[in-house]
């Protein structure tokens, strides 16, 4: 069996719309991998350039047999190191990344596959999409509900299903893929597949060599819009023999692109220097995670604000129950006139008063006026001000109970009453 090798590049174009580049890219003779980093300005090329740079560990590790293992193994450690980031900083929550990833064992690919980048294959002249996009659309065109014409022109089209968001719940496709002598793998963001049909990617990914073809192919992203970060990894099987002297990548060193490359902090991320003017239409990108439930993280947030606002609920109730139980009034109980603690007015479930003393005056001995005042309640300033009340309302009653001695009229004076004829 013939030996083979894999000659690689990786190119990558911010695109004619966005200010910065969120995807990664890394391509060397054992992995090629791409990542389209999501979750905004701040954070998207973050999460891509992290996922590369854990994933791209597994670089020539591999020996026969094991690569499947070994790329799961980091595509779960990169998800991990999402999770953590994001645990570390909540600005940065709801960043993600799609991944695309083949490790090369010598004698096969392992494939990881999650989001919407695609893996596509050029064999014989002919161009195959190996990866099916975790997409809204995709799964409308799997229930034959629109064509795969139609997803492409979808206003959801970027809509994702799946992605690595740093959670448990990761869902990336795994598979073995045997190559043949001569056949181009490309990896590509969903800038380049997005704005270019398949039939210009054959053509482009046909040329005479990768490095031309990588080229072409971004040169065709922008030409048809260039809305979005476009990055192309390419790999290509040659038999071992037919290796070395006209290496695809010059120096034979890996290559790193985009925002790996940038080696991005979120925090770094000079918002001045984002163009306003691509963010006037609704952006596709906003939406990616719209079905997504919340995460855990922002679960536990939300019980713990919940818990702090029933807490001041609660001591700022606690409070005003104490202030309520300093104040008195007078009012009436069971016929009586009483002097009342708290405040006169209940709350449903809840009393706010009770009877401090009762005296024996009785409300119907009361003048008429006072009886009115009582029932409705008469407020105190304290305890020893209810009790000068109810002195002055004693006073009152005993006054009126007490027939006035008539005055004798001096002579000479005339009364003030009224003469009856
Ligand atoms: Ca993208």
């Amino acid at each position: 069996m013939t030996r083979l090798t894999l000659r690689y590049t990786a190119l990558t174009d911010v695109g004619l719309r966005r200010s910065n580049n969120q995807d990664s890219g890394y391509a060397s003779d054992h992995l090629l991998l791409l990542a389209d980093g999501m979750g905004g300005a701040a954070a998207g090329d973050l999460a891509s350039s992290e996922a590369v740079r854990v994933i791209r560990r597994v670089d020539g590790e591999t020996s026969p047999g094991d690569a499947l293992d070994h790329l799961t193994d980091a595509v779960d450690a990169a998800n991990r190191r999402l999770g953590d980031l994001i645990e570390a900083d909540p600005a940065v929550e709801g960043m993600g990344t799609t991944i695309e990833a083949m490790l090369w064992d010598g004698e096969k690919f392992a494939v990881a596959h999650l989001g919407d980048s695609r893996a596509y294959l050029l064999r014989d002249g002919t161009l195959t999409q190996l990866s099916v996009d975790h997409t809204f659309v995709q799964s409308l065109v799997d229930e034959g509900r629109i064509t795969p014409e139609e997803a492409r022109f979808h206003p959801h089209r970027s809509l994702l299903l799946r992605a690595m968001l740093g959670r448990d719940d990761l869902e990336a496709e795994y598979s073995w893929l045997r190559p043949h002598a001569g056949d181009r793998y490309l990896l590509c963001s969903d800038g380049l597949s997005d704005m270019v049909e398949d039939a210009a990617i054959a053509a482009a990914l046909s040329a005479e060599s990768i490095d031309v073809a990588a080229t072409e192919l971004v040169r065709l992203a922008l030409e048809g819009g260039g809305a979005d970060n476009v990055t192309v990894v390419i790999g290509e099987m040659v038999e071992a023999d037919d290796d070395g002297s006209d290496l695809s990548c010059a120096d034979g060193r890996p290559q790193l692109v985009g925002a790996a490359a940038a080696n991005p902090q979120s925090q770094q991320v000079d918002v001045d220097l984002i163009d306003s003017t691509a963010h006037v239409d609704v952006d596709p990108e906003e939406l990616r995670y719209a079905p997504r439930p919340p995460s855990r993280w922002r679960f536990v947030r939300w019980i713990a604000f919940l818990l702090v606002l029933l807490g001041l609920i609660g001591v700022g109730g606690w409070y005003a129950y104490r202030w309520s139980q300093q104040q008195y009034f007078v009012a009436e109980d069971g016929g009586y006139v009483a002097i009342y603690r708290g405040v006169n007015a209940d709350l449903p479930l809840i009393t706010l008063k009770e009877v401090e003393s009762r005296t024996d005056l009785e409300l119907d001995e009361l003048p008429s006026h006072r009886r009115d005042q009582v029932s409705g309640g008469m407020e105190a300033d304290n305890l020893a001000d209810a009790e000068r009340i109810v002195d002055d309302l004693r006073a009152e009653t005993e006054q009126q109970n007490t027939p006035t001695p008539t005055p004798t009229p001096k002579p000479g004076t005339v009364t003030a009453e009224p003469v009856t004829p």
